[in-house]
């Protein structure tokens, strides 16, 4: 490589970043060295991005970031956890400085806005790839399962969703959007971020929450998974992207809320009585949490059409 390895860890993540006290010794070092606060415990998520299998050699790099770590965030969300710090291995097929340059600020710049701290990780030459170790803290017994809603549980989405699977389809060619609606369908889809305060508001209140990487069909049937339980969801209460909403009722509409990739979006299941602390911890944040349905007895996810009919 041109550069050295030392000074492409300098120049490009060496920017300075969330200051976390549980981090003792950060980037630089060997090896990361974290300081646990007694009474938590640590969750670990990785999550590993090959060229041509996760995204295009030609993604814009900021993307690249962008859906690495903001999908890993929704995770960590997901499971009532406090994310705080991450290490990032990459592969890199040369040293496109200009890559490198836009990669790596927009993953700082992510990171400084969700307080996670960059704290090592590891350079070698390849095929682009990157993995990324995602790292949260959560008080035992606050933790948020994968699945297990219970009837009667409510149903909500923390975040808009329908942008992404609008972008997909123009860039399936089967549809035109404008170029104002373009960008934005396309923010959506290459520029996924989660609620930063999201994880500490579900902990030890949520029955099972899961991120919509495969859309709320699919998320909503996770939460359920293996209880023999469905649930009934009114497609008029979803919270929609303001680019979708124009286009909501022409064909397809309702599908793409459906069913399209919402990474960054997170679905959860709340007993009724949970309904008022959860109200109080969201009202000291932005996150809009819309409730879209409830769990029932009856297997199968019905989807409602504002007449009552089924999707
Ligand atoms: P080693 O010789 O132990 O492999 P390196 O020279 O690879 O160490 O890394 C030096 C420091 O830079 C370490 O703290 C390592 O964690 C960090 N680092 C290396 N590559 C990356 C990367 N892509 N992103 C973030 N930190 C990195
Ligand atoms: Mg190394």
């Amino acid at each position: 490589m041109a550069i050295s390895e030392f000074e492409l860890i300098a120049r490009f993540f060496g920017r300075p970043g969330a200051e976390r006290a549980e981090v003792v010794v950060g980037i630089g070092d060997d090896a990361a060295v974290l300081e646990v606060p007694p009474d938590r415990m640590v969750l670990v998520d990785v999550s590993h991005f090959a060229v041509e299998r996760h995204f295009a050699a030609d993604d814009p790099p900021a993307s690249v970031a962008h859906r690495a770590l903001g999908g890993a965030l929704a995770r960590v969300a997901a499971r009532g956890a406090e994310p705080f710090a991450f290490t990032l291995a990459l592969t890199l097929p040369n040293v496109d400085e200009p890559w490198l340059e836009a990669f790596s600020a927009a993953l700082a710049a992510l990171a400084l806005r969700q307080r996670v701290a960059l704290i090592g990780g590891d350079t070698t030459r390849g095929a682009l790839s990157l993995t990324l170790n995602l790292q949260g803290l959560i008080h035992p017994g606050e933790l948020v399962p994968a699945r297990g809603a219970a009837p009667g549980d409510l149903l909500f989405v923390a975040g808009p969703l329908g942008g992404p699977a609008l972008a997909l389809l123009d860039r399936l060619g089967e549809l035109r959007l404008p170029k104002a609606e373009r960008d934005a369908a396309y923010h959506t889809l290459h520029f996924p971020e989660p609620e930063p305060d999201l994880g500490r508001a579900l902990a030890g209140l949520a029955s099972a929450a899961g991120a919509l990487d495969d859309g709320l069909c699919a998320g909503i049937e996770a939460l359920l998974g293996g209880t023999g339980a469905g649930a009934s969801v009114h497609l008029e209460q979803l919270p929609v992207d303001p680019v979708l909403r124009p286009r909501l009722h022409q064909a397809g509409g309702w599908n793409l809320l459906r069913d399209g990739p919402a990474p960054a979006q997170v679905c959860f299941a709340l007993p009724a009585s949970h309904q008022e602390q959860l109200a109080a911890r969201l009202q000291h944040t932005s996150i809009r949490a819309a409730w879209i349905g409830t769990v029932e007895r009856a297997g199968g996810v019905r989807f409602l059409l504002p007449d009552g009919s089924a999707l």
